[in-house]
Parts: C-alpha cells; structure tokens; sequence
C-alpha cells in the first residue's frame, strides 16, 4: 500500500526514539504521509521492528534503521550522514530520545551519575542532533527540527525528577535560542511538551495505581495521553501546515498546564 497523506511527500525525516512509544508512531505517521523515515535508537532491535512495520504497511525502501546512542557525537554524526547517503538531503529531525531514570529524585538523593547521564541524553543529544542537521539543512534551503521537551519544564511537581525536569528545561531554552539564531536560514525549531503518557517510560516508572492516580488528579481529561496524539503534533511541526511557527514551547497535554482545580 502506498502512504495515505502527502503532508510530508517527498521529505526525509530523522527521528530518534523510533523503536518505541512516541518515536514509533512518529516514524509510522510520517511514513504514511509520504516522508523516508531514518529510524534510530539505541535500541537496534525496535528500530528495526518499527520500519518492518512501515515496509509491512507502505513498502520496501521507505524507512532505514540505525543505532545510534543520541549521547555520543560520533553516533549521531553518522546517523545524519546515513539519512543524507541513503535518501540524498535532509528535511526533518525530531529529537525525540529521552530518559527518566528511576534513580532520578530529589536535590538531596540523586547522584552525580544520574545527573549526568540524563543530561547527556536529553540535552547533549538534542545539541549534537541540531548540530548536524543544521549543516545539512543549510545545504536545501531549510527545515524543520522538533526536540522533545516536556509539561514536567513547564510547571513544578511535588514527586520531582530533578534532572529530568532540569534537562527538559535546557531543552525548551536551547530550542528557543536555535529558532532564532537560524530563522532567516528557514530553519525551525520548535520543541514539543507532552504531558503525561501511556508510554513505556512513564507506565514502568509510575508502577501501582496509587502513583498513577497521584498524577492523574491533575490532568482535566482525566486520563493519560497516547503517543499518537503527539505524533500528530509532531507530524504538524514537521510539516509546511506550521510554516509560520518557530520557537515554539508546542503544548499537548490533556489541560494540565492551564488547569488549577480539576473537574470531579
Ligand atoms: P519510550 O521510553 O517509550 O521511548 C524512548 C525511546 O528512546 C526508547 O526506544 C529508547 O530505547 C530510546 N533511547 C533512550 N536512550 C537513548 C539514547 N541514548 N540514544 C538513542 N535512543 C535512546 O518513551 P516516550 O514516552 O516515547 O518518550 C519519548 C520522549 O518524550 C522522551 O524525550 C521523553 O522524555 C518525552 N516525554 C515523555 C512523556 C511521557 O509521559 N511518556 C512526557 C513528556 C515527555
């Protein structure tokens, strides 16, 4: 079957995370809206699962996988110049990998080790992803590039994460100063924040429903988000649909960031 949409017919994309949760439906819709999907992770084995499922759906050819660590430079040098060898330029990148470690607690309990590793991966990452898309993108014109951020960057939480929500911060900072620094290059940046999600990453964190419903109290739908709806909102950042748009803090989290008291 060929892809259904054209929102993104003839671009190549990056996404990083692909092998689960967001990354995978990301790399699944934006396959089927006409785009070569780079998927890559750490992970090898998923982001090879996630472009069977789009050859299985859209046909041989469309989605490459790769593994690459988004903490190393190297890594993610060669998985920009794969996108370029394989599909010849580079459209999109959704910086999208991330980490939230369950070690990961207050200013007092966290480690060094922790801190340091979550903000290898979820800001370092994103700065070697820019970096090099970047040089690419100025090679056809422009772009546009997502990074993932997060609610938790937004608003404080009681049941903290400290470098977690540190990192999100950085990233939501960074993407703004990008968008501005390479506007008049058409380069974009906007950075995506979900709330919280019915992924692997934050279900194997919150594991009883006492936790669960620690949070859930405070989103006003009432319920967690599903990965496909960021995915849509990945698809219309990545798009020309948000052609005018850049720098960006793109919220998409059930009303938590606008709620005080939630209904009943
Ligand atoms: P997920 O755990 O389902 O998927 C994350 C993927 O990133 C995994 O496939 C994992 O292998 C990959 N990954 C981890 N470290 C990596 C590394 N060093 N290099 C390359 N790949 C790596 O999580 P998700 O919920 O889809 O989260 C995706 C992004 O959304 C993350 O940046 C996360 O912080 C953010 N986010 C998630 C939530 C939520 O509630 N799930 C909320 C806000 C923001």
């Amino acid at each position: 079957m060929a892809p259904t949409g054209t929102r993104l017919a003839g671009k190549v994309a990056v996404i990083t995370g692909a092998g689960s949760g967001i990354g995978l439906e990301s790399s699944v819709l934006f396959a089927s809206e006409g785009a070569q999907v780079v998927c890559a992770d750490i992970n090898e084995k998923g982001a090879a699962a996630t472009v069977e499922k789009i050859n299985s759906l859209f046909g041989e050819g469309r989605a490459i996988a790769v593994r690459v660590d988004v903490s190393k430079e190297e890594d993610v040098k060669k998985m920009i110049q794969l996108a370029v060898a394989q599909f010849g330029k580079l459209n999109v990148l959704f910086n999208n990998a991330g980490i939230m470690h369950p070690a990961d607690d207050n200013a007092i309990t966290t480690s060094e080790d922790i801190w340091d590793l979550t903000m290898n991966i979820n800001v370092k990452g994103v700065w070697w992803g820019c970096k090099y898309a970047i040089a690419e993108m100025r090679k056809t014109g422009g772009g546009s590039i997502i990074n993932t951020a997060s609610f938790v960057a937004l608003r404080g939480a009681a049941t903290p994460q400290l470098a977690y929500t540190a990192s999100k911060g950085a990233v939501l900072a960074m993407t703004r100063e990008l968008a501005v620094v390479h506007a008049k290059e058409n380069i974009r940046f906007n950075a995506l924040c979900p709330g919280p999600l019915r992924t692997p990453l934050l279900m194997e964190f919150l594991n009883t429903e006492e936790k669960k419903n620690r949070r859930l109290i405070h989103v006003p739908m009432g319920r967690f988000g599903e990965a496909i709806e960021q995915a849509k909102a990945a698809l219309f950042l990545a798009s020309d649909d948000s052609s005018y748009m850049t720098g960006t803090d793109f919220v998409v989290d059930g009303g938590l960031c606008s709620a005080y008291v939630t209904p009943e």
